[in-house]
C-alpha cells in the first residue's frame, strides 16, 4: 500500500498480475484439450502457434505425447520456449521438414487462429486427432467471415473445435489476450463500485507491439510481470474484495472442445 496525494487515500495494487489472469486462461484451455484426450498417448504432436497458450500447452502435452513440436511463423518466439523437450520449427524448418517428409504427428493443435495456418498446410496430415481452436468468441460479422476453423477440420480420425467463453460476458474474440484484457477491464468496472473507491487503473499495454513489432520477449516477459489493477481507495480493506472481483473474472472463462463429425 501507498499514500495518494493525502495520506486520505491510499493506492493499492493487486496481487493478481497480467501474467496470473494469462496463465489463467492456457490453464483452462489446456485442460479443455487434455479432457477430450481422454489420457491417450502419442508418438508425435504437432501444435501450429506459440504464442500465447502453444507453448503452456506443449509443455503440459509432454507427459502424454513421445514427442512436442511447436510450429511458429516467427522465429523469434524460439525464446519464449523454455522446455528444451519442445521442438520449436520455425516456418521455413518446418516447411523444408515437411518436404522431406520428416513429420508424421498423431495429435495436431492449430491454436494460430484468424490468419493462421491454412486448411491446405493440416491436408497433409492424417493424425489420429486434430482439434482447432475456435478464434470467434461472439457474433460480429467480420470476424465471421475472416474464421475459417471448420474448414480445416477435414483431416483426422478424431476432430474437434476448441472453444473459449466467458460466463455471461462477451469477447469478441476467445485470443488469450483478448480474454486477458476484457478480464481485466471488467474486473476494473467492478471494483469502481465499491464504496470509498476514486478510481481504478487497468496496467495493461499493447503486449503485441512488444512482442511481434520489436520482437522482445524478455521486455514483454516483463511487461506481463505487474499488478493487473492499481486501486485508489480511502480504505485499504477493500483489498480483499478486489481480488475476489479478480478472481471471479478470471472464474467467467470457460473451455471445451466440441467434437466435429465432418
Ligand atoms: N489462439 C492463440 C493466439 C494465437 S496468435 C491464443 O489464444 O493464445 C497466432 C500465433 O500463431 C502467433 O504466435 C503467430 O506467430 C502464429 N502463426 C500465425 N500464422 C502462422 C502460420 N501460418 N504458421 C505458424 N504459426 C503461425
Amino acid at each position: 500500500m501507498k499514500y495518494g496525494i493525502t495520506e486520505s487515500v491510499k493506492t493499492l495494487e493487486s496481487k493478481t498480475k497480467v501474467v496470473d489472469v494469462i496463465h489463467s486462461i492456457v490453464e483452462e484451455k489446456t485442460k479443455a484439450v487434455k479432457y477430450f484426450l481422454e489420457g491417450e498417448e502419442f508418438r508425435e504432436t504437432l501444435i501450429f502457434g506459440a504464442y500465447l497458450c502453444g507453448h503452456y500447452m506443449a509443455s503440459s502435452l509432454l507427459n502424454d505425447s513421445e514427442k512436442v513440436i511447436l510450429v511458429d511463423k516467427y522465429p523469434h518466439l524460439k525464446d519464449i520456449v523454455l522446455n528444451e523437450r519442445i521442438t520449436f520449427m520455425d516456418i521455413n524448418t518446418f516447411n523444408l521438414a515437411l518436404r522431406n517428409k520428416r513429420l508424421n504427428p498423431d495429435l495436431v493443435i492449430d491454436l494460430t487462429g484468424l490468419g493462421g495456418v491454412s486448411p491446405e498446410v493440416l491436408s497433409n496430415f492424417d493424425p489420429e486427432v486434430l482439434i482447432v481452436e475456435n478464434p470467434k468468441g461472439i457474433y460480429d460479422r467480420d470476424i465471421f467471415q475472416a474464421d475459417n476453423s471448420r474448414e480445416k477440420l477435414k483431416t483426422g480420425r478424431r476432430k474437434g473445435l476448441l472453444n473459449t467463453y466467458r460466463i455471461s460476458r462477451v469477447s469478441k474474440t476467445s485470443g488469450t489476450m483478448t480474454l486477458t484484457i476484457d478480464t481485466i477491464l471488467d474486473a476494473c468496472h467492478e471494483i469502481r463500485e465499491l464504496e470509498g473507491v476514486l478510481y481504478v487503473v487497468p496496467n495493461i499495454r499493447y503486449y503485441e507491439g512488444t512482442l511481434f513489432h520489436e520482437k522482445n520477449v524478455k521486455k514483454f516477459i516483463g511487461e506481463i510481470n505487474t499488478p493487473a489493477v492499481t486501486v485508489s481507495s480511502l480504505e485499504e480493506d477493500i483489498y480483499p474484495k478486489v481480488e475476489e472481483i479478480l478472481g471471479k473474472n478470471i472464474d467467467r472463462i470457460k473451455s471445451f472442445v466440441e467434437p466435429v463429425d465432418r
